[in-house]
């Protein structure tokens, strides 16, 4: 039983695809999308901004393949990045099979709009000579005419409608490694969509809503779609659909799963708004901790807080912690109690070092516990050796009274 029974979230139960080496559905952690904005067959600038979105933590980049020429700058990118690759192909089968030939891991294709049963047949056999799965990809501005008619306007009937159309021509070929988005930019209408196709089948989704619009204002947007839906227990894989760079496409992705305990990577920094009593010049610290923090993949968490009316008891619920204290020297907390103080000119050098000894000692203690499962044998012979073994320890760790060997300073 949880200790806070009010922040789980029952996920609902899909099936388990494979999108190169990330797995979608099941109980596979959910996936971070984007798609590139460069033009495939600038292969060079296309490797550079799937590179960056790596960087950022996209755990799939989606490239668009609209001719020939991208399908052969695709192959000569999947060569170059480490990241899955899937292939926006739309109406051309020709493409699909030239993706997956190329390595896509993923070709995003709706069979319904490809043409000829023998083309769709192509298409599947590409796929499944080549490991590549699918994605089927619905979206309300532009649905089958006669679902349009039959339904006058898009609406999440037409769009489940449509979705379980495409899917069955794929279950037809006996092709079961895809997923489906059913989005629309009217986060109303996607949630909807999305909570209908939840219900009508097993296959994971792929949420988005599409067109949300610029930096912030496709953020909120999205948050409120998206995550409403992943609150619910709903999504195995998102993309975040923003007019910027991709790799804020990338980071608005993480802060929703991070805000809902779903994922977590890197520093989640707890900060208040700052007022009158701050002691410190919180927003500017927070600005400038966020980028020299960036670097930083293990997951922390920070609470930078002006004064001492909510510092402590957020320290309290944080790895480390920053209060504002007067005259310029502030309490630090280590693991959610006072630890020792910090003055003003110091402040952002020494929470950088904090933070980046805690991720080290983080990742640290993951390697051992990751080398030690296999090679523990439980031979009876020794007896029981003390299974804390003289780790160096965690730099940043308060007084740890289980490993008494270890100085346990700051
Ligand atoms: S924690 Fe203190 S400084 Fe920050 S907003 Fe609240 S009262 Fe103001």
């Amino acid at each position: 039983m949880s200790v806070r029974p009010y922040r789980d979230i029952q996920r609902r139960k899909s099936r388990q695809i494979r999108v190169g080496s990330v797995l979608v559905g099941g109980d596979a952690p959910i996936s971070v999308q984007t798609m590139t904005n460069t033009l495939t067959q600038d292969v060079a600038a296309t490797v550079a901004q799937i590179k960056a979105a790596e960087a950022a933590g996209a755990d799939i980049v989606r490239v668009s393949c609209p001719d020939e020429e991208s399908t052969a700058g695709l192959k000569e990118i999947v060569k170059q990045v480490t990241v899955p690759i899937v292939a926006d192909i739309h109406f051309h089968y020709k493409r699909g099979i030239e993706a997956a030939e190329a390595g896509a891991a993923c070709l995003r294709i709706n069979p319904g709009n490809i043409g000829s049963a023998d083309r769709v047949r192509e298409v599947v056999k590409a796929a499944k000579d080549h490991g590549c799965s699918m994605r089927i990809g619905v979206n309300a501005g532009s649905l089958e005419r006669d679902l349009l008619e039959k339904y006058g306007e898009p609406c999440p009937e037409a769009m489940v409608e449509s979705a379980l159309d495409h899917m069955k021509i794929l279950q037809d070929h006996d092709f079961h490694e895809f997923k489906i988005s059913v989005k629309a930019s009217d986060p109303f209408l996607a949630v909807a969509a999305y909570q209908g196709l939840a219900e009508a089948c097993d296959y994971p989704l792929h949420l988005g809503i599409t067109e949300a619009g610029a930096l912030r204002s496709g953020t909120v947007k999205s948050a409120i779609g998206l995550g409403s839906l992943l609150w619910a227990g709903i999504g195995d894989t998102i993309r975040v659909s923003l007019s910027a760079d991709p790799v804020e496409e990338v980071k608005a992705g993480y802060e929703i799963l991070k805000s809902l305990g779903l994922r977590h990577r890197g520093v989640t920094i707890i900060s208040c708004p700052s007022c009158a009593r701050q002691q410190f010049p919180v927003i500017r610290t927070v600005e400038v901790l966020e980028e020299r923090l960036a670097h930083i993949q293990t997951p922390v968490t920070l609470s930078i807080i002006g004064c001492i009316v909510n510092g402590p008891g957020e320290a309290r619920e944080t790895d480390i912690g920053l209060t504002g204290g007067g005259q310029g020297h502030h309490m630090v907390y280590l693991n959610g109690l006072t630890d020792h103080k910090v003055d003003d000119p110091q402040v952002i050098d020494h929470i950088v070092e904090l933070v980046e000894a805690r991720a080290a000692a983080i990742e640290h203690e993951r390697t051992l516990a990751t080398a030690a499962v296999p090679v523990a044998p439980a031979v009876p012979v020794a007896p029981a050796a003390p299974v804390v073994p003289a780790v160096p320890a965690v730099p940043v760790a308060p007084a740890a009274p289980v490993v008494p060997a270890v100085p346990a300073g700051v």
